[in-house]
């Protein structure tokens, strides 16, 4: 037996509410009031869960119901499914709980962004048919040559010869015709080499006339190779694209209450986070394909360092930014 309790009671039918007294005895919940008197078996009552402090509905049969106080509880026997209601109002009360939840959906998401992003990149990037990859490619290729690329002022000779070493190189990479070299000239854009998505290369006539000799561009290229091999841009297009989508997902409020710079900001540092995997993976593979073409690995530490000097550690050219630090990559 409990120890009556004021409540509040509704018919269910009329919008009256009358003041009432509830107790439980004997298995049945008495509700009494002012010529009023009702008892229910405690099977057929229901007790909507605790939400903090808030007035409790308490289910009558027919539609009735009685407003009871937040600390109202029936008898453990009626009333043992709450044990999980009980728990959520617990949870709903303390703020642990909540920041704990609040550390789970971060790392949930940082552990998304930095290992579920490029894995599923990855995966989608090798179901994309290579001619669609190729397609891409050749689209990005006319596009760089309306506005940023010249045609080569390179002899013919010189073309052959700096090709058919490619050729070697390309025939040890397993790729064979699966990668092709293109010569283009851009003073905007400087020494520069760069792999488009489907294979296709592109080395600039400023970095050939950077560099010292024949085994440095070599040395770039079997690194472009790399980033062909692990089909980089196309997984890099992927990866910006689903990192757009999870941004936008996740601060849409924030990026429409204020600007997108909010957004813009962790996208960019986590692309160029992505970017240096990339480098790491195409160091990787080119200095492996440069061992096997006999090339002495300290071409590219050489040539990378040099590029970083004349740069003056102020605005790099365009080829080495999206490259990590020199430094790092020749240790
Ligand atoms: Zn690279």
């Amino acid at each position: 037996m409990t120890t009556a309790v004021a409540a509040t009671y509704h018919d269910g039918r009329t919008s009256v509410s009358r003041a009432v007294t509830i107790l439980v005895a004997d298995g049945l919940l008495h509700v009494e009031g002012d010529g009023f008197a009702t008892a229910v078996p405690l099977a057929q009552v229901r007790l909507e869960p605790r939400l903090g402090n808030l007035a409790r509905r308490l289910d009558l049969p027919n539609g009735a119901s009685c407003l009871v106080p937040a600390d109202f509880e029936l008898p453990v026997a009626a009333d043992a499914p709450a044990r999980m209601e009980r728990w959520v109002n617990e949870a709903e009360i303390r703020w642990a709980p909540a920041l704990v939840a609040a550390v789970i959906v971060l790392v949930g998401l940082w552990a998304t962004i930095v290992y579920g992003v490029p894995s599923a990149a990855n995966v989608v990037a090798r179901r994309i048919s290579p001619s669609v990859e190729r397609g891409m490619g050749t689209q990005a290729l006319q596009t760089l040559d309306r506005v940023a690329l010249k045609p080569t002022e390179l002899t013919v000779e010189r073309q052959a010869q700096l090709a058919a070493r490619f050729r070697t190189l390309a025939g040890l990479s397993g790729l064979g015709d699966g990668v092709v070299l293109l010569f283009r000239k851009s003073p905007a854009v400087g020494p520069n080499a760069f792999a488009l998505p489907g294979g296709t290369l592109v080395v600039l006539d400023e970095l050939v006339a950077e560099a010292r000799d024949d085994d440095e561009i070599m040395a770039v290229l079997a690194h472009e190779i790399g980033h062909v091999y692990e089909r980089h841009t196309l997984r890099h297009v992927l990866q910006a694209s689903a990192l757009g989508v999870l941004m936008a997902a996740v601060l849409g409020d924030v990026v429409s209450a204020t600007s997108y710079a909010v957004a813009a900001v962790p996208t960019f540092l986590l692309d160029a986070r992505y970017s240096r995997d990339f480098e790491r993976e195409a160091d990787d593979y080119g200095f492996t394909l440069l061992d096997r073409a006999g090339i002495d690995r300290a071409h590219f530490a050489r040539f990378l360092t040099r590029m970083e000097a004349k740069s003056g550690g102020g605005s790099l050219p365009g080829w080495i930014s999206t490259h990590p630090p020199a430094a790092e990559r020749v240790r």
